[in-house]
């Protein structure tokens, strides 16, 4: 089954997307958690983290290099933000087709729930 996040990269569903290349593609998540909430997802529909292969070393690397670069677009990289990545259930992964959250825009809190 194709995955939401494969129909916004295809231009099949509405997405506002900001940043798109040959590997990936970031879009505004759609319930955002903080004043700057993205995703980075792999334009190829890599299931969890798990499913990562050597093959993806750079899509894996172009996801965290794009995190970067759209932080200095919106004006969060010196104040800082966090990338987040869930994987299965104990991750609290709700979408299936991998993707980094870029979260900022006011101080994150705590990494987990205490
Ligand atoms: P995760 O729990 O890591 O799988 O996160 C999934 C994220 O996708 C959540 O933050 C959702 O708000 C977001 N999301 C779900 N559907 C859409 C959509 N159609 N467009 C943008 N973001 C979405």
């Amino acid at each position: 089954m194709t995955s939401i996040f494969s129909k916004i990269i295809a231009g099949e569903a509405p997405g506002e997307i900001l940043y798109r290349d040959e590997l990936v593609t970031a879009f505004k998540d759609i319930y955002p958690q903080a004043p700057v909430h993205i995703l980075i997802v792999p334009n190829r529909e890599i299931t969890t983290v798990n499913e990562l292969t050597p093959d993806d070393e750079t899509t894996a690397g172009r996801m965290m290099l794009v995190a970067a670069l759209l932080a200095r677009d919106e004006g969060i990289a010196d104040d800082g933000y966090r990338l987040i990545i869930n994987c299965n259930r104990h991750g609290g992964q709700e979408i299936f087709h991998l993707h980094m959250h870029l979260l900022g825009g006011k101080p994150m809190g705590p990494m987990v729930f205490r």
